[in-house]
């Protein structure tokens, strides 16, 4: 292994042990349930918008290792920063995971996220990885919303 894939595991299972932002959030201004059939995952994910920013997020839910430390890295990219900017975090995320082998992608502000980038190789688990992210822009834009990747 190289030192990128023993980041990368090691990010992945300290996430998975101990996810942030782990739980159903109070009075939530919203809300979607996600689901991928493909491995059995689903997460919930809850907002609390004030005007243009995402105050609080949080999630909940049952499935693999890569779906929820996607999912608890997306909470802790996304809470504090603007709707516009949550936005473009999850546009480049998903050009980040669903590139072809050789693709660039911007990993400006991506941060920590970019860890992620090598799920790209494995495509049974880049559903896995975007179910979190899916999920939660459909709270973003359609509210209290059930989405399935399949
Ligand atoms: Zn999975």
């Amino acid at each position: 292994m190289n030192d990128f894939q023993e980041l990368y595991q090691e990010i992945v299972m300290d996430h998975n042990r101990s996810p942030r932002n782990y739980g159903e959030l109070e009075n939530p201004t919203s809300f979607a349930n996600g689901f991928n059939p493909l491995c059995g995952d689903e997460i919930n994910v809850y907002l609390k918008l004030v005007e243009d920013k995402i105050v609080d997020i949080t999630f909940n839910g049952d499935g693999c290792a890569i779906s929820k430390s996607s999912a608890s890295m997306l909470t802790d990219g996304i809470k504090g920063k603007s709707i516009s900017d949550a936005i473009q975090i999850f546009e480049s995320f998903r050009q980040m995971i669903t590139r072809k082998p050789g693709e660039e992608f911007s990993s400006e502000i991506l941060g920590d996220l970019e860890i992620l980038s090598g799920v790209s190789q494995f495509p049974a688990r880049i559903k896995c990885a975007t179910l979190a992210w899916h999920t939660f822009h459909t709270a973003l834009t359609e509210k209290d919303q059930s989405v399935s990747t399949e």
